[in-house]
């Protein structure tokens, strides 16, 4: 049986996140550690972010969003930037900062095109509607949850599908549109049967919510009963959640004693998976029983005991949003934007300083080349300038494939700095001007030829690195005088032929 390829694998955990965790976090490590070994960059990065998302979905909002955040200052993977970007837009949304996180994920839904996997797609625009909705201030915005259905139902994951339905559906439960949400609910309900998928707890507890503001209690205690003890759980705060839902039925169906139990459950559940929320909302709903049983004194006394929870909390997450966004302000100035080609997404010239200054520091063989493009004034002169930022482009993932560093140093001129000897680097080089040479690049624009000549040369132990960087600039020209779409390396003073 052929083994499913490290993508498919990330796009099953993508798709898993949204259905239930048990054993996801393991799956995450070790599909890490697999692409590690194959070399797949790509696929152990998004890893990490699942593995973030994860840490976003049970309470580790700190710990995910500075995962992304250092995925956004060391990858040039437009997809797991894309992606780090989704992650940080659902870290800053749970601490409170909309704003902040309607920003992020607009950019990793932008960032996307229509050839990326179809879960990953879903995935960010499922993210965007809910954060573009879930404010509470205003009415639905349907526009989003529609594209991101339509995405869902593209990517051919039901699971993608249902979830998107109860985000739909808890948007307009929140914003009181009841007649919208129990038509969604329905919508979900019967999404999961044809597909023959069971609720998890968070969508569950929707279903009860819904069905409680309907006129069908009792059947909103079933469903919530069931899924307390049978659903699959996603996010750590959703059993709590429902624990909640729980007692709000209980209450309302007279039966005091049994909120209060539910309540006390709920408490301790949120406190043993430190989810400082359900518990002061435990809190507050205790105090509600009390107060309706007549029982004031302790009704002030667990109000009292949910103000100091609550100010606690959002002590909590603005301590975290100013970190947040200082460590976001540092970031942007020191690399997204100072640092950062913006054509080709690269590091600039003055990036190139500080990996050349890095791979020094750390010891060990380093190695520089030079990427010149050959006869590149004629490609915009043939075919056009615009054609000509799409070559730029497409020899920027080239370069960035290559183990090392890659950066623009300028017009048509690439910098590598590789953590290797002569030798190795020379080979690397080799590879990358046939590679280049073989693009498919006719997919660009129709008989389109493109190569480049390349210098590379190691630095020596206590040498400038200027002299290392001139060097590699006279074995450029002299690959361009031999004729081009060539390497040359000082190493044996030959040519390598691609
Ligand atoms: P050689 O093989 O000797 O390197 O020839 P060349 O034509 O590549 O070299 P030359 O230095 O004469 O021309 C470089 C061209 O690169 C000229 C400039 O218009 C083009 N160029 C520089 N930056 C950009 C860019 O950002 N976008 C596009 N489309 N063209 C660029
Ligand atoms: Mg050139
Ligand atoms: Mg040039």
């Amino acid at each position: 049986m052929p083994s499913p390829s490290l993508g498919n694998l990330v796009e099953q955990l993508v798709v898993d996140t949204y259905a239930s965790h048990a054993g996801l976090a393991d799956r995450a490590r070790a599909l890490i550690t697999a692409a590690e070994q194959a070399g797949d960059r790509r696929s152990a990065d998004l890893a990490r972010l699942i593995q973030a998302e994860l840490d976003n979905r049970n309470g580790r909002v700190p710990e995910a969003v500075q995962t992304a955040r250092t995925l956004l200052g060391t990858s040039n993977d437009r997809l797991v930037r894309a992606k780090a970007h989704a992650i940080i837009a659902g870290g800053v949304w749970r601490i409170g900062d909309s704003a902040t996180a309607v920003g992020h994920s607009l950019r990793s839904v932008r960032m996307l095109q229509p050839g990326d996997p179809a879960t990953i797609r879903a995935d960010h625009a499922i993210i965007l509607a809910v954060l573009v909705n879930d404010q509470g201030l205003h009415e639905l915005e349907t526009a989003e949850f529609a594209a991101a259905q339509r995405e869902a139902e593209a990517s051919g994951f039901p699971e993608l599908e249902i979830a998107n339905l109860n985000n739909w559906a808890w948007c307009a439960y929140q914003s009181g549109d009841l007649d919208a949400a129990a038509v969604m609910v329905e919508r979900m309900r019967s999404r999961a049967e044809t597909a023959g998928r069971q609720l998890n707890c968070s969508c569950a507890d929707t279903v009860a919510r819904v069905l409680l503001e309907t006129g069908r209690p009792e059947e909103a205690g079933t469903v919530v009963l069931d899924a307390i003890a049978n659903a699959p759980a996603t996010d750590s705060d959703a059993v709590p959640a429902a624990l909640l839902t729980l007692a709000e039925i209980e209450r309302r169906r007279g039966d005091a004693d049994g909120a209060v139990r539910t309540l006390l459950r709920c408490r301790e559940l949120a406190a043993e998976r430190d989810r400082p929320e359900s518990e002061a909302e435990a809190l507050r709903a205790l105090a509600a029983c009390h107060a309706g049983a007549g029982d004031f004194e302790t009704a002030y006394r667990r109000m009292c005991e949910f103000h100091e929870a609550w100010e606690a909390l959002r002590t909590r997450q603005s301590a975290v949003a100013a970190k947040f966004a200082h460590a976001q302000f540092a970031v942007e100035q020191a690399w997204d934007v100072a640092e950062r080609d913006p054509l080709t997404g690269l590091g600039n010239r003055r990036r190139c300083e500080i990996e050349l200054t890095a791979a020094l520091a750390d010891g060990g063989p380093v190695s520089v080349a030079l990427v010149d493009l050959d006869h590149f004034k004629q490609v915009n002169d043939t075919y056009s300038h615009a054609t000509g930022d799409e070559v730029l482009r497409r020899l920027a993932s080239l370069l960035d494939a290559v183990p090392g560093f890659a950066g623009r140093l300028g017009g048509e001129e690439f910098l590598l700095v590789l953590r290797a000897g002569a030798t190795e680097a020379a080979s690397h080089c080799a590879t990358l001007c046939a590679g280049i040479e073989g693009h498919d690049w006719p997919a660009v624009a129709a008989g389109l030829k493109v190569t480049t000549s390349i210098g590379v040369t190691e630095i020596r132990p206590g040498e400038d690195r200027k002299d290392a960087l001139m060097r590699a600039d006279d074995l450029l020209y002299a690959a361009k005088r031999s004729g081009r779409n060539q390497v040359k390396t000082d190493q044996n003073h030959s040519a390598v032929r691609t």
